[in-house]
């Protein structure tokens, strides 16, 4: 519409942080509803809470809507539903249509595999701002060797279809492994496909990053690829190149201007399936419970004081190497769902 100017939700992200200066505002949350799934990749770092002792202590639909009504109150503008996977709580889309009913800009991670037309359609009536499929190997073999799911990636793919078909937003992702390295820009080219093949813009996003499992073990490190490789694949993309550079120089900027690299707790907060508060999915030293606890007294009083270890101590602007923005940043992208 001409007159309106448009901006991404990136932009207004950037700009209505600085408006708030330095104030804390919890603008952005992402909340793993379940760690239920049906799947069972072999880099998942929920995985090992998908169990019936685990699934028991996750929060309930009532609960769910109570910690919401809280967020929203407190002015929060966008919550990512993951997971797990979220499609297999059997109240996703009551969960799906109280977010929207706040008026929260909800994103929703999912592998793709549970989308049904109801959910596609419902979505089509109520969009999200934007869905994630995870989309970690070109064909049948690669894709279930990852996923561990017999018939996902047919299901996976359909899931991919009905959103296409309803033009709705959506990224597809691939957390580069050792079992599907080789298969990244392929993957890439394939998403491009689809998106001529629709008429539709699918965005497409190269990962790398593998964590621990959240009972701690470490096996899933077997997948993670080499610095060198990682690189090797970036290097091979005009895209990532630029996408990459582009990373640098904004985080170069950020530290010259004296800006967090991390907004973990600034403004955004990490939900786990069983209500516990934390800085980012990525640091879960500690928490606030929130099923005994209210959202503002976890956000804005006990967040602040959460540590860690790799945002600390504050860099000092002018002395911040390059090398010394690798080590704060966060890497490049933990894909999940
Ligand atoms: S990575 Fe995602 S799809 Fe795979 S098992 Fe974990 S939650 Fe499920
Ligand atoms: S620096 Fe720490 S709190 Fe911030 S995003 Fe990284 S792990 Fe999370």
């Amino acid at each position: 519409m001409s007159g309106i100017p448009y901006i991404t939700g990136q932009d207004f992200g950037e700009r209505f942080s600085q408006r708030l200066s330095g104030d804390r505002f919890p603008l952005s949350g992402q909340w793993e509803i379940t760690c239920r799934c049906n799947l069972r990749c072999v880099m998942c770092y929920t995985d090992c809470f998908n169990t019936p002792e685990m699934i028991q202590q996750e929060l309930s639909f009532p609960e769910i809507t109570r910690i919401m009504d809280e967020i929203q109150e407190a002015g929060c503008l966008e919550l990512c539903l993951t997971g797990g996977e979220p499609l297999a709580r059997k109240d996703f889309l009551d969960i799906y249509a109280s977010a929207k009913q706040k008026g929260f800009l909800v994103t929703v991670f999912t592998n793709g595999t549970l989308l049904t037309e109801k959910i596609a359609d419902y979505w089509r009536q109520y969009p999200p701002s934007m869905i994630e499929i995870s989309l970690h190997g070109l064909g049948k073999d690669s894709f279930e060797r990852i996923t561990q799911g017999a018939g996902s990636y047919a299901r996976c793919l359909a899931g991919i279809r009905l959103i296409l078909e309803r033009q709705l937003p959506l990224t597809l992702k691939t957390t580069g492994m050792t079992l599907n390295q080789d298969e990244v820009l392929r993957i890439k080219e394939y998403v491009a496909g689809l998106g001529r093949e629709y008429s539709a813009k699918v965005q497409y996003k190269f990962g790398s990053d593998i964590r621990p499992r959240l009972d701690g073990s470490e096996d899933v490190y077997d997948y993670q690829l080499q610095a060198e490789q990682v690189h090797a694949i970036e290097q091979a993309d005009f895209e990532f190149r630029a996408e990459r550079a582009t990373q640098h120089s904004q985080m170069e900027e950020r530290v010259r201007q004296g800006r967090s690299l991390c907004w973990g707790g600034h403004r955004k907060f990490h939900i786990d399936a069983y209500g516990q508060l934390q800085l980012c999915s990525n640091n879960r030293r500690q928490s606030y419970d929130l099923r005994h606890g209210s959202f503002k007294e976890g956000f804005y009083e006990l967040l602040p004081q959460f540590p860690c270890p790799a945002r600390h101590p504050e860099p000092e602007p002018e002395l911040v190497s390059i090398d010394e923005i690798e080590k704060v940043r966060e890497p490049r992208l933990t894909i999940h769902d």
